[in-house]
């Protein structure tokens, strides 16, 4: 086996930092690595591909020096609709104006914009709403033609070049992809990438559209910012392998007061249904530029931690902030503290019961259940797809969760997944090696001693994703059970 010193950081939550300028060097992202950054996210709304594919071969080569898999995420832009530009660059439009957005692509002015999206003409409705610049100004639709629309001016300010427009109230008859979007998606695809993340997803039908292109190379997240998805929250979070509560874009499109409670009800959702779920932007927002970030905000990072998120995320802090290297130092201690406090389990279980009835959720309950009651040193899953990985973390069982596979594909993109550590190699010839292999491994992480249980979770026959069929007890220095 590998180095695998480094995989067991004795933390369950993970931690995405996003590179960016200030951190996509070499040398950056091994302190971001050592630092607690379990995941890298490459946000393909900046930077180039030459950009990103130097931080991928830092990543990789990183890798081979740690020897465990890391895991990266590439974050696709999706449709940014933005207005056209201005006479002299900025217009101020006063509230209670008219304002008139169409597709004539002359210059604007406090009277009229070009917004180059037909698609957007053809959805709107009177009363819709049209929030231009993250929602500081906001339009409300008195008429509209296919294009056209005559707006009132609800909440005035300066308007300039490009802002971005944000259309909450009606699902866009627009593609999933952009053509920007695919051919991202190809070269991300072609440099390894573990996880898709899929902007301003609307309907189930984006998910299963990214899904057909990704053939399989790579796992899904699909971001939720948009209304329009979360009204079909369970669909989005079955057909996706994992999701994000993307919050910034959440914030602009629902009112802000919201957000709080779409955070907790998506975390719900796919906490039910064992996806994986992160919780993004702002979390450590004033660290771009101080090194200490305000108590609101080690709040927030703790109650998503305390909600049992499998993964909290930096945006701006790490991509373009002072303190990239702090700022995941800053989470890391304050999702161990968190995760040390007596009542974390209890409180992060409250509400997440149920356990579906299935074999492989019934073993996997079964396997957290003995560790609890052995007071195992962890749990060991044997997988090639991860999918008795990721059962068995489904449990947020009391221990860590070891996962031993062939797959590196699995093994990378477990990384993401709420207290695993994933040791990738051929370790299994036979069902016999089992107990032995799971010993090493967790010794090796510097999990476990003597006289200590391990209880080990896999799916015979091996390869066959969905079979988690099998539970055995191993002590570590002694003798086997199987169950
Ligand atoms: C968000 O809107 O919160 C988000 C994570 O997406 P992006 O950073 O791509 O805007």
């Amino acid at each position: 086996m590998t180095n695998e010193k480094s995989l067991h950081r004795g933390r369950r939550a993970k931690i995405i930092a996003t590179l960016g300028p200030a951190s996509r060097d070499p040398e950056t992202i091994a302190a971001l690595y050592e630092a607690g950054a379990d995941v890298f996210r490459l946000n393909f709304s900046h930077g180039t591909h030459a950009d990103h594919a130097a931080s991928v071969a830092a990543i990789r080569a990183l890798e081979k020096t740690t020897g465990g898999p890391i895991t990266i995420l590439m974050d696709l832009q999706g449709p940014k609709l933005r207005v056209g530009t201005f006479q002299g660059g900025k217009v101020v439009i006063q509230t209670g104006a008219s304002f008139r957005l169409d597709l004539n692509a002359e210059l604007g002015s406090a009277a009229r914009v070009c917004l180059p999206h037909p698609e957007i003409f053809a959805a709107l409705k009177p009363g819709a709403s049209l929030l231009v610049d993250d929602g500081h100004l906001r339009l409300r639709v008195k008429s509209c033609g296919k294009d056209f629309a005559e707006t009132e001016v609800i909440i005035g300010g300066t308007i300039s070049d490009r802002k971005g427009v944000n259309v909450p109230d009606v699902t866009l008859p627009i593609p999933a992809l952009t053509e920007k979007d695919k051919a991202d998606l190809q070269f991300g695809l072609s440099q390894g990438v573990d996880w898709v993340g899929l902007s301003f997803v609307q309907r189930p039908e984006d998910v299963a559209e990214v899904r057909a292109a990704v053939a399989g190379r790579a796992g899904i997240v699909a971001k939720l910012e948009k209304p329009a998805a979360l009204d079909h929250l369970d669909a989005i979070v079955d057909l996706a392998d994992a999701v994000m509560v993307a919050r910034g874009d959440l914030g602009v499109e629902m009112p802000m007061e919201q957000v709080p409670v779409l955070q907790k009800r998506i975390v719900r959702a796919c906490r039910k249904r064992g996806k994986p779920v992160i919780v993004a932007t702002q979390m450590l927002e004033s660290m771009i530029k101080s090194p200490m970030p305000t108590r609101a905000e080690a709040s927030d990072v703790a109650t998503a931690v305390y909600d049992g998120v499998d993964a909290v995320m930096l945006s701006a802090e790490t991509a373009a902030g002072l303190f990239p290297v702090r700022a995941v130092t800053t989470m890391h201690r304050i999702a161990c503290e968190v995760e040390s406090d007596e009542h974390y389990l209890d409180l992060m279980r409250v509400g997440h019961g149920e356990t579906e009835h299935s074999s492989p959720a019934a073993i996997s309950a079964a396997a957290g259940q003995i560790a609890h009651t052995l007071q195992a040193a962890a749990i060991v899953t044997f997988t090639s797809s991860g999918s008795t990985t990721l059962r068995a973390a489904q449990e947020r069982p009391d221990v860590p969760i070891l996962c031993i596979t062939p797959s590196l594909h699995a093994g990378r993109r477990l990384g993401l997944v709420w207290g695993v550590h994933a040791l990738v190699g051929d370790f299994i010839h036979s069902v016999d090696d089992i107990g032995d292999v799971a010993v090493k491994a967790a010794l090796q992480i510097g999990i476990g001693k003597k006289g200590q249980a391990l209880v080990i979770t896999a799916g015979m026959p091996f390869g066959k994703v969905g079979s988690t069929n099998m539970v055995r007890v191993v002590w570590i220095g002694g003798e086997t059970q199987a169950a």
